[in-house]
């Protein structure tokens, strides 16, 4: 009895913390006067940048100097910074030996990049719910946009019969990591398996994936990943490409210029030009060093949180799709219906009669929400699904989630939303 007295009775443990962010519930004006702790509900669009990626930044800020160009110390610490954020990218991908880190503005920069890169003649199948920056960049004859199937088995089939009829040479299958206008997880390691069975490679569009969950190359089979610094929690200005080498080894420079450049000399009336082998090939100019290096360390930080992130998206994602299934009217749109896909959180809609920009404008006037209106860079995704609604087939209202939102901004806006419909719009 003693014993069992002085056992102490279990206290239920607290959630793990999630990393911080800056701004997180900044008062903003209302249009009603007076001011409230902003709920930015549009991590998916940009997110609000770590606490880490801002204190290194400000450390790093004194150093600030040329990189691969000056024997300087602060030149020294510079190029140490943007190395390691290579490695940084390189370890936060899961990325293979020999596999290249290509530094680029963002993941339409990185995966315009890989559609100069390819060899001539690949054939390449994608799915044409696609963000733009996935879907427009590719030329040739052998495109094959695939009309997206309603579930994800029927979508790794599709893939399959594509990736059969393309022709003999080089293919390439594009896959979106994560649906920007849904959230839902596309079936990245099965594309992966039958793409090798046709001898493909695979590109990993992770904008939308990777702030949410780990990526890893290697585990997924999959040959490159583009991602975006700045929807990584990281400040604006750095994303980058990762994969195999030899391609990107063998394409003309993305850009031209000093840095990409290893060797410059008069030949004869012209120029001979011996371009550099590795990732500087693509990197001509001088660097981003200050947003590779808060991009590393973002990397890093998730990395060092991932059950915390997961845990606390998940949470919160089931209350918003809770409180939103309640409201009268609203429709939340999917690409897979009826499939019970995993999904990062990200959430669209649409609500009878209502029209999404005005609505964006209210939550935003009356309540200080922010949340995206449109077709999301994504028209043929967004209209085909609004269409499904039975809504004018336009744009729709999305409501996104990270480690900057918190229970009270999710049911705010459910709060909003159920006034909205009460008031009539
Ligand atoms: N791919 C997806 C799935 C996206 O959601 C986005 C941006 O929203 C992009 C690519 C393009 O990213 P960025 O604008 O940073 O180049």
């Amino acid at each position: 009895d003693t014993v069992d007295a002085a056992v102490p009775a279990p206290t239920p443990s607290p959630a793990p913390a999630v990393p911080a962010v800056v701004g997180a519930d900044l008062p903003v004006p209302l249009v009603t006067g007076g001011r409230i702790g902003y709920a930015n509900l549009d991590h998916a669009a940009s997110a609000p940048c770590l606490a880490a990626a801002r204190a290194a930044v400000d450390e790093f800020l004194p150093w600030y100097a040329s990189v691969h160009r000056g024997a300087g110390f602060a030149s020294r610490v510079s190029t140490a910074a943007h190395t390691e954020a290579r490695d940084a990218v390189h370890r936060f991908v899961g990325a293979r030996r020999g596999d290249t880190v290509v530094f680029t503005r963002n993941t339409t920069d990185a995966l315009n990049l890989l559609a100069r890169a390819v060899p001539r003649h690949t054939a390449v199948v994608l799915f044409d719910t696609d963000h733009h920056a996935a879907l427009l960049p590719w030329r040739g004859p052998h495109v094959h946009r695939v009309p997206t199937p309603t579930d994800p088995l029927a979508a790794v089939a599709a893939a399959d019969a594509a990736l059969a009829a393309c022709p003999t040479g080089p293919r390439l299958l594009v896959v979106t990591g994560a649906s920007n206008v849904t959230g839902e997880l596309f079936p990245v390691a099965a594309l992966a398996a039958v793409a090798r069975r046709h001898g493909a490679r695979v590109a990993l569009d992770a904008a939308q994936l990777a702030p949410h969950r780990p990526v890893s190359l290697r585990e997924l089979d999959v040959d490159y990943v583009a991602l975006s610094g700045h929807k990584l929690y990281a400040p604006f200005g750095a994303g980058a490409l990762v994969g195999r080498a030899d391609w990107l080894r063998a394409a003309p420079p993305y850009l031209v210029g000093g840095g990409a450049s290893a060797l410059v000399e008069r030949r004869g009336d012209g120029l001979g030009v011996a371009w550099h082998a590795g990732p500087e090939r693509h990197e001509a100019g001088s660097p981003n060093t200050v947003g590779v290096h808060a991009l590393g360390v973002a990397c890093a930080e998730l990395a060092a949180h991932w059950p915390a992130v997961i845990a606390h998206e998940r949470r919160l994602l089931d209350r918003l799709r809770r409180g939103l299934a309640a409201v009268p009217g609203l429709t939340q749109l999917s690409l897979f219906e009826g499939s019970q896909v995993d999904r990062v959180g990200t959430v669209s809609f649409v609500l009878d009669g209502v029209d999404p920009g005005w609505l964006a404008a209210v939550l935003s006037a009356e309540y200080g929400i922010g949340v995206r209106d449109g077709a999301f860079c994504a028209h043929v995704a967004t209209r085909r699904l609004v269409a499904r609604a039975g809504q004018p087939a336009g744009p729709a209202v999305r409501a996104s989630l990270g480690l900057g939102t918190t229970a009270e901004h999710v049911d705010r806006l459910v709060r909003a939303l159920r006034r909205v419909v009460a008031r009539g719009a």
